[in-house]
């Protein structure tokens, strides 16, 4: 495949895309990445795509989850770790308490770009470029940070690659070791009802492994976990720059990250993001809203997987809890009904977003909950396979999203508020979630 196959997107209608002040910088600093080399390799997409495949088919379950957006400045040793060792905690409750396995995909190593509502912020009457993401342009309220930089399209390369390093040591390295399920929780386990629910199923598996070895059994799979990374490929001459034809097959992948997905923003039909994802092998994902229509589902499929290709697609529903039990069936119904293999998964995120009296854009944990509750009705309703959840969430005590075990009310959310762009959900949250999803997915 040339390479000018690859450019078809740049004539149409591309949305959410900076106005770049400088063209002439933006070219120097896309010529910079298209000599970088890659982050991921083909061969690891290709693994994914193949554990996605088994998604679809009913045998495995995806985690997929991280902040809505990362910072360069989250990029540290700490930070990584307390996202992992979350992301693990969560996935060994999925395991072991859901029976299934668990496909783990963090939204991290290049989360860096933000689809807005609106192309400015107004401030006590001051008008700057809204916040677009660290891969975009700064978070302070200053027309200097506003300002979009191609710059940061670098720092962004080079972030993730940061991140990518350490949760790669990490997983490989003998922290994921599943003799470790008790260190992942032990800064947490005296001061909270979550971390306490965890130490319990950690004491079974600790007696279930010994149980194992003394019968001899010692799998590698105990050892180290496949871990992916995923982002929202939103600026497109970023996500363009870092895709490289697979020597092994001739193809073309995005080596920015393992998977990558289309927002609810920009999967139009004919424009460019869907364009120019028709043309990268990796996995993909479309968000679909509640207004998706089963006619624009099906005609996704027909451009993003025309050739059915099991775990190419992944549908990451995103309904809100009041919309997912009349909005979802039709969809997941028509698709099923038109023959094509898609893996389904739920954010029970996006449509859950408010804004509390004080300002600040929140969730709420029961809404959440709720949704995802209403995913797997509708699955379970139908026949089909409840295949994953898609969450934001970090591994620190933040106080972003309302509710949950440790009840958060309103007023609490001034006192660690930290997110870049949308409400998290902190660690005692998120593993109340994943215990919930696992009594959901057995029952
Ligand atoms: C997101 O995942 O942060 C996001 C913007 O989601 P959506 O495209 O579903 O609105
Ligand atoms: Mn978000």
């Amino acid at each position: 495949m040339s390479a000018i196959h690859l450019d078809t997107w740049r004539d149409l209608p591309v949305a959410q895309q900076p106005a770049w002040p400088d063209r002439g910088e933006l070219a120097r600093v896309v010529d910079e990445l298209k000599g970088l080399p890659p982050l991921v390799f083909a061969g690891e997409c290709d693994q994914l795509k193949q554990s996605l495949a088994a998604v679809a088919r009913g045998e495995a379950f995806v985690l997929q989850g991280g902040d809505c957006a990362e910072t360069f400045a989250g990029a540290t040793a700490e930070n990584v770790r307390n996202k992992l060792k979350t992301l693990l905690q969560m996935a060994i409750v999925l395991t072991y308490a859901g029976r299934v396995p668990v496909v783990k995909i963090g939204r991290v190593a290049g989360q860096f770009a933000k689809p807005r509502s609106k192309d400015t912020e107004i401030r006590d009457g001051v008008e700057l470029p809204a916040y677009r993401g660290d891969m975009v342009n700064g978070f302070d309220f200053t027309p200097e940070a506003r300002r979009p930089d191609p710059g940061r399209l670098l720092r962004a390369y080079h972030s993730s690659a940061v991140t990518l390093n350490l949760a790669r040591a990490f997983t490989k390295g003998g922290y994921a070791d599943l003799r470790q399920v008790h260190a992942w929780n032990q800064d947490f386990v005296a001061e909270s009802p979550a971390g306490r629910r965890y130490e319990k199923l950690a004491r079974e598996i600790d007696q279930a492994l010994a149980f194992m070895r003394a019968c001899g059994a010692e799998p590698e799979e105990f050892h180290t976990v496949e871990f992916y990374s995923s982002h929202e490929a939103l600026i497109l001459d970023y996500d363009r720059a870092l895709t490289r034809i697979d020597s092994r097959t001739g193809l073309p992948y995005d080596v920015s990250a393992h998977m990558v997905w289309i927002g609810e923003r920009t999967r139009q039909l004919n424009g460019a993001h869907v364009e120019f994802f028709s043309k990268i092998r990796n996995p993909i994902g479309v968000k679909l809203g509640p207004t998706t229509t089963p006619e624009e589902a099906i005609a996704l499929i027909e451009k993003l997987n025309p050739d059915n290709e099991p775990g190419r697609l992944t549908f990451i529903s995103r309904m809100g809890a009041n919309r997912v039990r009349d909005a979802l069936p039709t969809l997941v119904d028509k698709v099923r009904a038109s023959g094509a293999t898609v893996a389904w998964i739920c954010d029970p995120m996006h449509g859950n977003t408010f804004e509390a009296p004080s300002g600040h854009k929140t969730r709420r944990v029961d809404d959440v909950l709720d949704e995802v509750a209403g995913f797997f009705e509708v699955h379970h309703a139908l026949g089909t396979h409840p295949g994953g959840v898609h969450i934001e969430f970090t591994g620190d005590d933040v106080t972003e999203c309302v509710g949950g075990g440790h009840e958060i009310a309103e007023e609490d959310l001034a006192l660690r508020y930290e997110t870049a762009c949308d409400p998290r959900l902190n660690r005692g949250q998120s593993l109340d979630l994943a215990f919930r999803v696992a009594e959901l997915y057995r029952s």
